[in-house]
């Protein structure tokens, strides 16, 4: 390769930049994996070519062992990784080397502007984590070096190009010469990581990190070449042959995560479908998990060849959360990648792989119901959507659900309280007569449970499942039973439960005087509100407000809102609790044609307070202020 000279000058995305400098400065604990992710890439790049080359064989030319070499040289304190692969061409290398390309690393870039203004040097133990993560790929170069080469000549190509760092801030762009197609990257080490350039510590390092890598990745000696990995894919071992150690190494390979699988299925069909997958199910959400793409991530090959990343067809998207492979000897390979995609074989693959995991869930549900707590808590807000979207599965995801409930402190003791439990477990302790599953819907769980409209229910012994994914807005509607029992918000439509066992014994107000006061609020609250009513639901709060029967939830309609879908809300329904002192006083007030000019600012207050117990700021803060401290002003002043 001759030096050239020269050559263009260009600036990193802003993004990379602050990659770089979180990379360089606190992967350090797990700076062996930088050959993992380079190696991961030769690998990807020879893979890619193996398929270009069936419809195109000319690519692969004489060239078709495919393979990754390593050159250290101690002396030059270099490491030298090249590959046959399908190689870069100019704006390849910009694109692929200069942004930020990868999913996993854009929204690890996302987080960091998100907790952090500036990706600074002095970060501690946050980013190692968050790293940890997304795995940063190609830019994990810059951990063990202070200069990076990358010389690459594209398949089909006769030019090469020669991208240069140092990782800080730029990168050059020259004209370069390569003999075949194909990618060459010249680590230089920096002074403390010489070790890199040892023959000793490649072997360890690529047999710890790489075994599994489906071509081989040899060491250049003095004398030869020598393989230092398996090179034989994974996957097609059988499963008494691989240690747990490798499934966890190519899981971390394949998902590009640093976290244990919480599930490894590996499974070999054959018969009328033949195929093998190796897949996982992770322990730690991955960070793209709620992208709108929804898009799944087990990589399909076809007959040892890789396909594609993103196997559109194959899994439903309710089961993105898997990771791994899925390779079948039942699809001809010299179609597009969509026609592919589209293969009715390839569909029936994948539901024939839907039935495997399902039941491997169940199983562990069965077998270990804390460690499936945890499944849930990462995933279940993923696999809920199988439930309106996957109607034929529908019973089946409904037994995997688990919910976090509220109930009676009689009924169920407080430490269980945190614990999820099944919608079986819900019917199985329901109360006699009892002929609904209640719910509530909110963003957060642990606020749910001090809802308001809990109170009613619980003070008669129902327990009442705490709802807060925002797929749960719509499983519900389309499900709408479970054993016979219909599901039925806590928050929305007439709450006819009679009276509470411990508010009959009180003393009733008059309800004609409660009519007046109810009138009067309505009437100052006007189009505010769709009613004014009084409630079963309350013992505790003075006042509630719910949706009325058929109109949207109000969490809905507050995620539409929210997300701009939706301008103004649906106007709701204020309950009042009869019994509180409160209303009881407004009764009085109601009553006395003097007082009652007051009621106006009472009312709004009424309803701002009810907003506010579901988080929601008062529809005028200004307003409310101002009411607020005149209707203070007065209640001390007459004292
Ligand atoms: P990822 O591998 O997840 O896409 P990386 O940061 O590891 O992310 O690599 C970025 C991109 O650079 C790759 O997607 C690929 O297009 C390109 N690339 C990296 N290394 C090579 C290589 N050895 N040969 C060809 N292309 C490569
Ligand atoms: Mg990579």
């Amino acid at each position: 390769m001759a030096e050239q000279t020269g050559g263009e000058t260009l600036a990193f995305q802003a993004e990379v930049t602050k990659l770089l400098q979180i990379v360089a400065n606190s992967l350090y604990s797990r700076k062996e994996v930088f050959l993992r992710e380079l190696i991961s890439n030769a690998s990807d790049a020879c893979d890619r070519l193996r398929y270009e080359a069936i419809t195109n064989p000319a690519l692969a030319a004489d060239d078709t062992e495919f393979k990754v070499v390593l050159t250290p040289d101690a002396k030059a304190r270099t490491l030298t990784i090249a590959d046959n692969g399908i190689g870069m061409s100019r704006q390849d290398l910009v694109d692929n080397l200069g942004t930020i390309a990868r999913s996993g690393s854009a929204a690890f870039a996302e987080q960091l502007a998100k907790t952090k203004g500036d990706g600074a040097k002095d970060k501690g133990g946050d980013d190692v984590a968050l790293i940890g993560q997304f795995g940063v790929g190609f830019y994990s170069a810059f951990i063990v070096a202070d200069k990076v080469e990358v010389t690459s000549r594209r398949a089909g190509s006769a030019e090469a190009w020669r991208w240069t760092s140092d990782g800080k801030g730029s990168f050059t762009i020259a004209a370069a010469e390569r003999a075949r197609r194909g990618t060459t990257i010249v680590l230089h080490l920096r002074k403390d990581q010489a070790e890199f350039a040892e023959e000793h510590r490649l072997r360890e390092v690529v047999k710890a990190h790489s075994d599994h890598i489906g071509l081989p990745v040899k060491l250049a000696t003095e004398k030869a070449e020598e393989t230092l990995n398996s090179a034989s894919a994974l996957w097609m071992r059988a499963k008494k042959e691989v240690t747990a150690e490798q499934y966890k190494e190519f899981y971390q390979h394949v998902a590009h995560a640093f976290d244990e699988p919480w599930l490894t299925i590996h499974t070999r069909a054959e018969g009328r479908l033949e195929y093998v997958t190796l897949l996982f199910v992770p322990t730690t959400r991955p960070p793209d998990l709620f992208h709108v793409e929804r898009k799944a991530s087990v990589r399909l090959y076809v007959r040892r060849v890789f396909v594609t990343d993103h196997a559109e067809g194959l899994l439903p998207s309710y089961l993105r959360f898997l990771r791994g492979v899925v390779d079948t000897e039942d699809i001809a390979l010299n179609v597009s990648r969509e026609m592919l995609q589209h293969d009715p074989v390839l569909a029936r693959i994948g539901s024939a792989i839907v039935t495997k995991v399902l039941s491997e869930l169940e199983k562990k549900a069965e077998k270990d119901a804390e460690a499936y707590a945890k499944f849930w808590d990462a995933f279940g807000a993923v696999l809920k959507e199988g439930i309106y979207e996957d109607i034929g599965r529908r019973e089946q995801l409904l037994k995997l659900a688990r919910f976090r409930t509220v109930a009676p402190e009689a009924r169920v003791p407080r430490d269980a309280g945190d614990k999820v439990i099944s919608l079986a477990d819900y019917v199985g302790r329901m109360k006699d007569k009892q002929d609904a599953i209640y719910y509530i819907t909110g963003e957060d769980a642990a606020a749910l449970k001090s809802s308001p409209h809990l109170e009613g229910f619980l003070a008669r012994g129902y327990e009442v499942l705490l709802l807060s994914d925002a797929v749960d807005e719509f499983w519900i509607p389309s499900v709408g039973m479970f054993e016979g029992k219909r599901f039925v918000s806590v928050a929305q439509g007439a709450a006819s439960l009679g009276p509470a066992p411990e508010t009959d014994k009180m003393d009733a107000v008059d309800a004609g005087e409660l009519a007046v006061l109810l009138a009067l609020l309505k009437q100052g609250l006007g189009t505010r509100v769709k009613d004014v009513r009084v409630s079963d639901r309350l013992t505790d709060s003075a006042v509630c407000l719910v949706a009325d029967e058929h109109d949207m939830p109000r969490h809905l309609a507050r995620m539409l809102k929210a997300q701009g879908q939706m301008k103004d809300g649906v106007a709701s329904i204020l309950e009042v609790n009869p019994h509180h002192a409160l209303i009881r006083t407004l009764v009085a007030v109601a009553k006395n044609p003097t007082q009652r000019t007051q009621l106006d600012d009472v009312g709004r207050l009424l309803l701002d307070q009810a907003m506010i117990r579901e988080g929601d700021p008062p529809a005028d803060p200004a307003d409310f202020a101002r009411r607020l401290s005149d209707v203070m002003t007065r209640a001390l002043g007459a004292k």
